[in-house]
């Protein structure tokens, strides 16, 4: 039906970065002018675009999630059918549902002084949207944004992580069996394709990955004025108040953790809890680990680390953390050899302190340090010390605890009493602040980041306009006395 995408061809001609770098112009030009000769797309083209979207979804399941597990040296196929084919179906079924209201014109309150103009806000297409995605979740990542962004009538170009080159090449062969290259393209490659992509005139630009990367995408976007949404990374703290029962929290914890073995934007990176309670915690998030997981490296529940130098980055982090006095408490029941396995031993990491980089960076990795506190406050503290977290979660049934929690502390988004389920909400905006991000996406706010929000005001035929303009008499000045006063 469509046309084959240019990027196909990038795939399967195997042009270097450079190559593909110096293609990126023309590629960005194509969409750009399809949109303007072809206007912005009605809701029948915009509901046809999600249903093609959805359908490749749904009808390639199978091969995302052998594609993934390729990726990663093995990736639990639930987790995929969980967190990429359910999660971005759902959010599609979401936003078709709900799409005709968004995209009616608002009406909008007019000043008496203005009475009778008519004013109301459009919501129109942006044009053309840059999407650059992770491998941590690499359908997901690169089709939600997608979703928001075609929804609002954009077309739009996708560069997904190099660290996943099945996926990426698999993205773009069911994007280009659905799309013509005018409306979605996609082009694969590392970093230098990344730069050379986040210095495009793109109408938004939206970055999914590290807050390191963050900065440059920002930097390079900023000599175009091209707006950016950053959905960035960092630590994300789980605060268990003295008052939640520890074995509900350990299990909810470590499900979070070790989903995707940790590799995950929102996983719990560290728990903060009373330091009487470290023991009981530390025995309940055992005991749950090894239900969960009883075995561990040919379990093909448990997921891989996607690439030797990220299990090597995390071997690094516990070796120093260990070096430096910090006691590790291996979450291995059938005391397995991970040795020439892609996969990590789940660790506790007990006595972290802030000289180890195991607390400096985020952790992305089945990795989860405890920290004692004294009184609930100093968690507080030892959060608002620290640069605002992509997700918190607080465990509390006292509900003076959670409000003091929610007003006190900054963060994306939280869950409370449990990990993660915030992202699943299709009816709420995802997003961070500070250094884990900039602006939302999901929700209501995906479609609007997405549009060009333009206000209108009509005015009507019979008004009292003339009266702001010269020469100004005294109709204006008695006007203005009974507006402002004398
Ligand atoms: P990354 O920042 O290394 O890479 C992300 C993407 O940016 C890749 O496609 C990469 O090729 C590209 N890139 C690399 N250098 C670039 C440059 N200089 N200019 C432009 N693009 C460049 O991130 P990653 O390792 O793929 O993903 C892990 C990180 O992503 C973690 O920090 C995680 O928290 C974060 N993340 C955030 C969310 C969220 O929704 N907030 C979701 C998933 C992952």
């Amino acid at each position: 039906m469509s046309q084959a995408a240019v990027s196909e061809d990038v795939v399967r001609e195997q042009k270097s970065d450079a190559e593909i770098a110096g293609e990126l112009p023309k590629l960005l030009a194509k969409l750009r002018e399809a949109h303007r000769r072809k206007g912005p797309p009605d809701e029948a083209e915009r509901l046809r675009w999600l249903s093609r979207i959805e359908r490749l979804m749904l009808s390639n399941k199978e091969r995302i999630a052998d594609a993934i597990s390729a990726d990663f040296g093995s990736r639990s196929r639930h987790e995929t059918m969980i967190a990429e084919i359910f999660v971005t179906v759902s959010y599609i079924r979401y936003v078709k549902e709900n799409l005709r209201h968004w995209m009616e014109p608002e009406r909008r309150h007019v000043a008496f002084t203005f009475f009778p103009a008519r004013n109301e806000v459009l919501y129109q297409p942006l044009g053309v949207v840059g999407i650059i995605s992770p491998w941590n979740y690499p359908m997901q990542l690169a089709m939600a944004p997608l979703v928001c962004a075609m929804s609002a009538g954009n077309r739009a170009l996708i560069k997904p992580s190099e660290l996943t080159p099945r996926t990426s090449e698999l993205l773009a062969e069911l994007l280009a069996s659905q799309f013509a290259d005018d409306e979605v393209a996609v082009v694969t490659g590392g970093p230098e394709v990344g730069q050379a992509f986040s210095r495009l005139p793109f109408d938004h630009l939206v970055f999914t990955g590290s807050t390191a990367v963050g900065r440059h995408v920002m930097r390079a976007a900023a000599d175009n004025l091209v707006p950016c949404t950053l959905e960035l990374g960092g630590k994300s703290p789980a605060l268990i108040a003295p008052d939640f029962p520890i074995d509900t929290a350990a299990e909810r914890i470590i499900g979070g953790k070790l989903f995707n073995s940790g590799q995950t934007c929102i996983a719990p990176d560290y728990v903060l809890v009373k330091e009487e309670q470290v023991d009981e915690l530390v025995a309940s998030l055992k005991a749950h680990a090894a239900r969960m997981y009883p075995t561990l490296v040919s379990n093909p529940d448990y997921t891989s680390i996607v690439h030797p130098r990220h299990k090597a980055r995390l071997e690094k982090h516990l070796a120093e953390a260990a070096e430096k006095g910090a006691k590790l408490v291996p979450l291995n029941p059938a005391g397995e050899s991970f040795e020439g396995s892609p996969k990590l031993e789940p660790c506790l990491v007990l006595g972290a302190t802030d000289e180890m980089s195991v607390m400096q960076d985020e952790i992305f990795g089945p990795v989860l340090p405890i920290l004692p506190y004294k009184d609930f406050g100093d968690a507080l503290d030892h959060v608002n010390d620290r640069p605002r977290p992509l997700a918190l979660y607080v465990f509390s049934h006292d509900e003076r605890t959670v409000q003091r929690t929610l007003r006190d502390t900054t963060s994306g988004g939280v869950s409370v009493n449990d990990t993660m389920v915030h992202f699943a909400q299709d009816d709420m905006p995802f997003g961070g602040v500070g250094a884990s991000g900039m602006g939302h996406y999901h929700g209501r706010e995906g479609f609007e980041a997405l549009s060009k929000k333009k206000p209108v005001f009509y005015q009507a035929r019979v008004n009292g306009t003339a009266l702001l303009r010269p020469p100004f008499g005294k109709t204006i000045d008695t006007a203005m006395r009974f507006l402002l006063g004398k």
